[in-house]
């Protein structure tokens, strides 16, 4: 009994084989290309934020335009937000008091918002769920041990020293050292950024943490008491009652005085990046608050330009500067 010779099934085979390995060989390049190391980007950029949502409040802007001009952005978050307000109605069962899933759903929020700024590295500190958002100052959440506030910083800071020694940023922005309002996983932010910042480039620290490698700039976000005040005179002029909550700007606790303030990163292009990511945390940001009546009135000045004080690495000639990478 013979059997056919499959001569002829070979060869289509053949022919098969030969358009997988010219599309394979193709796609190789690509992948390539798509997979760059942190070390491909000439403009690194690190932020370390507390809860998903500040980033894009305070340097979204920033992101954006970094971002856009082929710089590696790398956000950092240290908690998911547990403790936050629910503005959506739907979803306020969500809320730490009842079934505790918020973090959850803002690590889906966050993701939308990184979307819309462009930014694809993001990681939380020490992996999601890590450290827990602590509530504002004073709370009982604040003394839970998993919240951030009681975080052990020496593990905190190896978590992002590693970040650090992973994507070499020459930039390192975090919050000023009362977190910019008092917060505490704002200060604890703080906290760890610096020390992170200061443990990166030392080889006796964190030795199984990767390479050191030492950032040449480190940032505080500051808000400007005088665009503060700006902003607060706007709101009354549009009829908002009692803008940020006082009724008159000297009751601000926060904002930071001008002689601070190095650093004006105009971003005025991208505000409308920023406020697509706000509109990605519905259950944080109201989108008919004061910010958005700003931000569709005098906006693009109050919010596109996202200010910094430098606080280690060279200070800019003359005092200021409008690029977080100017001198590196
Ligand atoms: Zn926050």
């Amino acid at each position: 009994m013979t059997t056919a010779e499959p001569a002829d099934v070979p060869a289509a085979t053949t022919v098969e084989q030969e358009v997988l390995d010219d599309a394979a060989a193709a796609v190789e390049p690509m992948e390539q290309l798509v997979d760059m190391t942190p070390l491909d980007h000439p403009h690194r950029l690190l932020l370390v934020h507390a809860h998903p949502d500040d980033e894009t409040i305070g340097t979204g802007a920033t992101m954006a335009k970094y971002a856009a001009e082929g710089a590696l952005v790398t956000l950092v978050t240290c908690t998911l937000g547990e403790e936050g307000e629910i503005l959506v109605p739907e979803l306020e069962h969500l809320a730490a008091d009842r079934e505790d899933r918020l973090g959850e759903h803002r690590i889906t929020e966050i993701a939308a918002a990184m979307r819309e700024l462009g930014v694809t590295d993001h990681r939380f500190l020490g992996g999601p769920g890590r450290w827990r958002d602590s509530g504002m100052m004073g709370l009982a959440s604040n003394d839970r041990p998993d919240a951030f506030w009681q975080a052990d910083l020496d593990e905190a800071v190896g978590e992002l020293v590693r970040v650090m020694r992973e994507v070499r940023p020459q930039v390192v922005v975090t919050y000023d050292d009362n977190g910019g309002y008092g917060h505490p996983d704002h200060i604890q932010a703080h906290r760890v950024a610096v020390e992170a910042f200061d443990a990166a480039g030392d080889p006796s620290r964190y030795p199984d943490a990767g390479e050191p490698w030492q950032p040449s700039k480190l940032y505080e976000t500051a808000l400007p008491v005088s665009v503060l005040h700006l902003a607060y005179e706007r709101l009354k002029e549009l009829g908002e009652d009692a803008p940020f909550g006082i009724t008159s700007p000297e009751e601000l606790d926060f904002g930071t005085p001008d002689e601070l303030v190095t650093t004006a990163v105009d971003a005025r292009d991208h505000l409308d990046a920023k406020i697509a990511a706000m509109r990605a945390y519905p259950t944080q940001i109201a989108v008919d608050g004061q910010f958005f009546a700003l931000s569709n009135d005098i906006g693009q000045g109050a919010f596109g330009v996202e200010y910094y004080r430098l606080v280690r690495g060279e200070p800019p000639a003359g005092g200021h500067e409008d690029d977080l990478f100017a001198n590196v």
